[in-house]
């Protein structure tokens, strides 16, 4: 058998007809960049997230971007965000003139750790950037506490957390801005580029469409960016929209079968879910000691896995300047070595789910068999 990461073309299947009209019907109207398909796809994720404003963008690195300039920042400015995400966060906060300070994570949840925000605040800190990793939402009534105590702004990186809810509440309804990605592979993904800003604030979601559209139709006010949607992907994110639920559930489904068939295999850990935070799993991520070792089992088995990601985000070439050390973020360096993503998506079978289970199993046994015989050579021959 062999188990892709995830098979966008399974779930195309199941919707195809549906997809197939709307694509023929953005191509009858010729309504190929912004338009009805967008303007309806705006109108209805901000309808299901219950927030007044959506804006949508060319992709969700795109959204974080024009969130942090909407939001006026300017050189110097120091935005404190988790040291264990997609480079998009932390990126965007330097394309934006800011200056990107890390902040490491719970051990359990992957997501930033509120007890050491406070200690990483200075005069030039304006803003916190939380990521609701793999699905799981950020701890966020500390983090909005602290932010409300010193004046921050507070922006939800949501790309991989659509629909996920923190203590009953939807994500992206708690930050001044919340951004989404719609990238192929995300929980609700377009066939293409796409992503979206939302937001409560009037002014914030004037002047974000302004910004992303050459800084005003007709009259431009200001010089801004080109992000927009094109109609393809609005027309094809609305055909999803209405199975994002279900699929969601499905997904939910596949990661409860993991847990219990995953329980008490040796060396093991399976993802925890913190009380009041409700994962809606768009990674499955495992730790364990013998990664690599598992990781190649899998792949000779015929299971694709993924690392998100390879490193902590401080010790890539890229933030070499930061001069970060492994201590500076114990948690995120520890677990840069021992996560594996396994693959879940809504189409998996039980067979499928069963079939990886049965592989991580049989790893288990062999490494004990292996261990056992090395332990009875070593007690005979001393
Ligand atoms: C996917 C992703 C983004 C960026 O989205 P794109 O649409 O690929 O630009 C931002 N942050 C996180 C955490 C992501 O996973």
């Amino acid at each position: 058998m062999t188990i892709p990461f995830v098979d966008l073309h399974a779930q195309y299947l199941t919707i195809k007809s549906e997809i197939d009209a709307a694509i023929a019907d953005v191509i009858a109207r010729s309504a190929f960049i912004r338009g009805t398909h967008v303007e309806a796809f705006e109108r209805a994720w901000g309808e299901i997230l219950g927030v007044k404003h959506c804006v949508s963008c060319a992709n969700g690195t795109d959204a974080l971007y024009v969130a942090m300039r909407a939001l006026g920042v300017k050189a110097g400015d120091e935005i404190i965000t988790t040291a264990h995400s997609w480079i998009s966060t932390s990126e965007t906060i330097t394309q934006a003139g800011g200056r990107v300070v890390f902040c490491d994570t719970e051990d359990n949840t992957f997501t930033i750790d509120p007890t050491l925000i406070e200690q990483k605040i200075t005069p030039a800190t304006v803003g916190i950037i939380p990521v609701h990793l793999y699905g799981q939402p950020a701890d966020m009534d500390p983090i909005m506490a602290i932010a409300r105590k010193h004046k921050l702004w507070v922006i939800e990186d949501c790309a991989q957390a659509h629909m996920a809810q923190y203590k009953g509440r939807r994500v992206g309804t708690f930050g001044d801005v919340a951004t989404f990605s719609f990238y192929p592979g995300k929980n609700l993904g377009a066939y293409g580029d796409a992503g979206c800003a939302v937001t409560n604030d009037d002014r914030l979601a004037d002047w974000m469409t302004t910004f992303a559209r050459h800084g005003g139709k007709g009259e431009h006010i200001m010089e801004g960016i080109c992000s927009r949607m094109d109609g393809l992907q609005a027309a094809i994110l609305n055909v999803k929209l209405p199975h994002l639920s279900a699929w969601t559930k499905a997904r939910r489904r596949v990661a409860a079968r993991y847990n219990e068939l995953l329980n008490g295999v040796r060396d093991v850990i399976t993802p925890k879910v913190a009380p009041d935070r409700d994962h809606v799993y768009h990674l499955y991520v495992i730790r364990t000691e013998r990664r690599d070792a598992l990781r190649k089992h899998l792949t000779d088995a015929g299971v694709s896995t993924v690392l998100n990601y390879p490193k902590a985000l401080p010790f890539y070439p890229a933030y070499s300047y930061l001069r970060h050390a492994p201590g500076d973020f114990p948690t995120a360096y520890a677990n840069q070595s021992c996560i594996l993503s396994l693959p879940i998506y809504p189409e998996m079978s039980e067979e499928m789910i069963a079939y990886v289970a049965e592989c991580m199993q049989n790893f288990s046994q062999e490494s004990e068999n292996a261990f056992s015989a090395v332990a009875q050579l070593t007690e005979r021959h001393g």
